[in-house]
Order: C-alpha cells, then sequence, then structure tokens
C-alpha cells in the first residue's frame, strides 16, 4: 500500500515541477503588458501588443535594409549607403526600431530582462522568409557580433550570441539547410557606444576593434563559407561593416549577410 502512495506523490511533484518548467518556457505573460496569455495559445504577445510589431515591409535599400515610403525601384541602393564601401552582401532587419519592439530591445541590452532573447531571437528568425534567403539552399555559419570582455562583464551577456542561440533552435526546425553558430569574431579594442555617436563618430570609432578568433579550427570553416553575422539593432551600419571587412578580408568568408531583429 505505500508503494503506490509514493508513486502518486512523486507523480504529482513531477506534474508541478513540469508545470513550473513549462511555465519558464511558455510565459504566461505577455511580454509587451503583462496581460494573463492563455496556455494554448500565443507565446511571447498578447493579440494588442502582436499587432504592435511592425515588420519591415518593401520597399527597403536593396544593400543595407533601410525601409523607405513610397516607391524605390528595385535593386537601388540608398542615401544612407551610397557612399560606403560595404564589405557585407546585404542586410535584412525583420522589425522596425520603434514603440514595442524598441522598448523591447532597450530591456533587453540595457536592463539585463535575459528572459527576452527568446521573444527577440523568435522575431530574428523572422528575417529568413526575406525572398533571398527564403530560396537558397545553403549551409550557414552564424556569427554574432562580439562585445569586449569588459563590456561583457558589464551587461552580463552578449545580446547577439543569446539572439543567434535562439535564431539557431527556431531554424533548425526548417529542415534541409543547416545553421552553426561560430563565434568567428573578438572584440580587441573597447569603444564608446556607437548609439552615443553621431553618423561620422560611427564609422571611425570601430577601426581596428574586431579581429578573427585566434582559434585554428574556427578559422579554417570561414574560407569560402556563407556567413549569417547576427545583431540586435542596425543603425548606420558602421559595426556589422566593420565585422564582415574581417571576415571577408581576413576570414576568407565568400558571402556575409548580415541580419538584425530590428533596422534603425
Ligand atoms: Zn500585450
Ligand atoms: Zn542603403
Amino acid at each position: 500500500m505505500a508503494l503506490p502512495r509514493t508513486v502518486s506523490r512523486l507523480s504529482r511533484a513531477a506534474g508541478t515541477l513540469l508545470d513550473g518548467t513549462l511555465g519558464l518556457l511558455y510565459p504566461r505573460n505577455c511580454v509587451g503588458c503583462e496581460a494573463v496569455l492563455d496556455a494554448a495559445g500565443r507565446r511571447w504577445f498578447c493579440e494588442g501588443c502582436e499587432a504592435k510589431l511592425h515588420r519591415i515591409e518593401p520597399p527597403t535599400c536593396s544593400i543595407c535594409g533601410q525601409s523607405y515610403e513610397g516607391h524605390l525601384p528595385q535593386g537601388v541602393r540608398c542615401a544612407n549607403c551610397s557612399d560606403l564601401d560595404l564589405a557585407f552582401d546585404f542586410a535584412v532587419g525583420a522589425y522596425r526600431n520603434e514603440g514595442l519592439v524598441r522598448d523591447l530591445v532597450h530591456r533587453f541590452k540595457y536592463e539585463r530582462e535575459h528572459h527576452l532573447c527568446a521573444p527577440l531571437g523568435r522575431l530574428l528568425a523572422d528575417v529568413m522568409e526575406e525572398e533571398r534567403l527564403a530560396g537558397g539552399d545553403e549551409d550557414w555559419l552564424v556569427v554574432p557580433v562580439p562585445l569586449h570582455p569588459r563590456r561583457l562583464r558589464e551587461r552580463q551577456y552578449n545580446q547577439a550570441a543569446e539572439l543567434s542561440r535562439v535564431f539557431l533552435r527556431a531554424t533548425g526546425k526548417s529542415g534541409r539547410r543547416r545553421f552553426r553558430v561560430v563565434d568567428a569574431l573578438r572584440r580587441t579594442r573597447y569603444t564608446r557606444r556607437q548609439a552615443s555617436l553621431d553618423r561620422a563618430g560611427r564609422l571611425t570609432n570601430l577601426r581596428g576593434a574586431f579581429a578573427l578568433s585566434r582559434n585554428p579550427g574556427i578559422r579554417s570553416r570561414l574560407e569560402d563559407s556563407a556567413v549569417l553575422l547576427v545583431d540586435d539593432v542596425l543603425t548606420t551600419g558602421a559595426t556589422a561593416n566593420e565585422c564582415a571587412r574581417i571576415l571577408r578580408h581576413e576570414g576568407g568568408v565568400a558571402k556575409i549577410v548580415v541580419i538584425t531583429a530590428v533596422r534603425g
């Protein structure tokens, strides 16, 4: 008689534990407004907040991904990037940097709300619907923009690396293409926050700030590879461009597409 009681106690405890774990994996509150979500339905956002997430829609610059109102002929390069010598092939952002998304990125990046990596990583994965990315069958190396160790200590995690991890889980289910996260870059110089600088300052602030990983195994994988360079936000593209320059010229990467959850 004692055994079934123990078993039932154990299964109750397991049930509670499972419930708690699922609560962590599938939060019951909207990450935007904390409204309670119905357990069977939405995972991160209530209907009202989901309606506040604005996908970047065409027309966009074919190179830097900046979106424009009205008509922009296909394949045209915009004023934001036409005077830049860009080392990446093109950049794609998933959502507009405004309202709720902007707020979530801020909380994730500066207020240590690490749990937001999950919804933001899912939003990032939406970039793969872009036609130049959706149709291909190539294998991708997913390379997060690195943080300087000192910045990493301040922030406690690298937002780009965390987003890459969630991105990998989200895209891993898409089947034939392989994605692999590779820490191919390191930050060699502590620089001023890009957000605090004007456009000209952003472009010069990062010179010599990045280098390839010292790991020979990682370096050997880069030659002739295709890279998805991951960051949370793309504004002028200066950070992504500096990373792409190192990957292409020192790592021999053949194709580089910058993907960001948000386009500034
Ligand atoms: Zn909400
Ligand atoms: Zn552009």
